[in-house]
């Protein structure tokens, strides 16, 4: 019933930046070349993401915000082998829980596009529409339907910055596909496609060298590591910028940064940290990634084999390149 859903709907998103990720998810498994992310007053008063993914049809708009109705695991196997972001089938019903909710979308093999409009988990409309191939989806009034959850919500800066932050965590790991920000539109952030080095250039605009961020490749059995190390300008007391992805998902694995940490022990002082992003692909029977989707955690059944890895990767970068961290 509706204050079961509205429960459910408030595991799922707690505030704009899960919104954010869910909807850049959704744009990503889409096969999106490009997505655009739009803020208003920090997500707060409206998200709107615009992809030019495959869309959907009139039946899947009909179904998309149903809990569960699209959820991609039908046997235990099936979550052994997912290579979607998304697989539970429980973003847009929660979405479309706490938000009024339109989504404009057209696939490349229909007439036109179709609009689809929930407010409160409520379908208020399903019809033709004109629009191009690919998907608008607006969120607005996050909350309105559960006034309780809308006192958590900070003040709209505070929302724009860690929206922001997921935006780039879901950016970072897609260097071909181009990503923009507005918020209260204007153009924020402008990441065009490009390679993994100059993405994390144009992530962090001016903080870093580019002469001194080095590209890492290497593969074992069951998994493949890149890794993008280098040092900033000023000596960094924080570990803002050790960051681990796997499978294409930011993860707190606090294993990995600390193989990263004792990779570079011998380079840099002590307390000083690294730059050093880390993104690991391990075939999906070896890491599970079905904890809370809000959590960034994984279980890795090969972890001292990539743990490992991730070490000697580093040590073999620095024994090459040392004179470039002296200086
Ligand atoms: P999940 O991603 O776990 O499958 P969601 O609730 O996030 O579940 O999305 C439901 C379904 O709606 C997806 O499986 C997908 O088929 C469709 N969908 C959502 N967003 C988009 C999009 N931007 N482009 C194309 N299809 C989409
Ligand atoms: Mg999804």
């Amino acid at each position: 019933d509706s204050v079961a859903r509205k429960i459910a709907a408030g595991e799922v998103i707690d505030r704009p930046n899960s919104v954010v990720r869910e909807l850049l998810d959704n744009s990503i498994d889409a096969g999106s070349t490009e997505i655009s992310l739009y803020l208003e007053n920090g997500g707060i008063s409206r998200i709107r993401v615009v992809d030019n993914g495959c869309g959907m049809s009139e039946e899947d708009l009909r179904l998309c915000y149903l809990p569960h109705a699209t959820s991609k695991i039908e046997t235990e196997d099936d979550l052994l082998s997912i290579n979607s972001l998304g697989f539970r089938g429980e973003a847009l019903s929660s979405i479309s829980t706490c938000t009024r909710m339109e989504v404009v979308s057209r696939r490349e093999e229909d007439d036109t596009a179709h609009r689809l409009i929930v407010h409160g988990g409520r379908e208020i409309a399903l019809e033709d529409w004109r629009g191009s191939r690919g998907t608008i989806i607006d969120a607005s009034e996050l909350f309105y339907s559960i006034p309780a959850r809308k006192k958590f919500l900070k003040r709209s800066s505070a929302e724009t910055t860690m929206c922001q932050k997921t935006f780039l965590e879901k950016a970072l790991p897609f260097p071909e596909i181009s990503f923009k920000l507005y918020t209260d539109n204007n153009l924020k952030l402008f990441l065009p496609a490009s390679t993994r080095k100059e993405r994390i250039l144009a992530a962090w605009k001016g903080t870093f060298n580019p002469s001194l961020l080095h590209e890492l490749e290497s593969e074992d059995e069951g998994f493949k590591i890149s890794i993008i190390a280098g040092r900033p300008e000023q000596n960094r007391k924080d570990r803002r910028y050790i960051q681990i992805f796997a499978n294409n998902r930011r993860i707190d694995e606090y294993a990995f940064i600390q193989a990263v940490q004792y990779g570079f022990d011998d380079a840099l002082p002590g307390g000083v940290f690294p730059v050093c992003f880390v993104f690991i692909e391990v075939e999906p029977h070896l890491v599970d990634f079905n904890i809370h989707p809000a959590k960034r955690e994984a279980r890795f059944r090969n972890q001292p084999a990539i743990h490992h890895k991730i070490v000697q990767m580093i040590k073999d970068f620095l024994a090459e390149y040392t004179f470039r961290f002296r200086t």
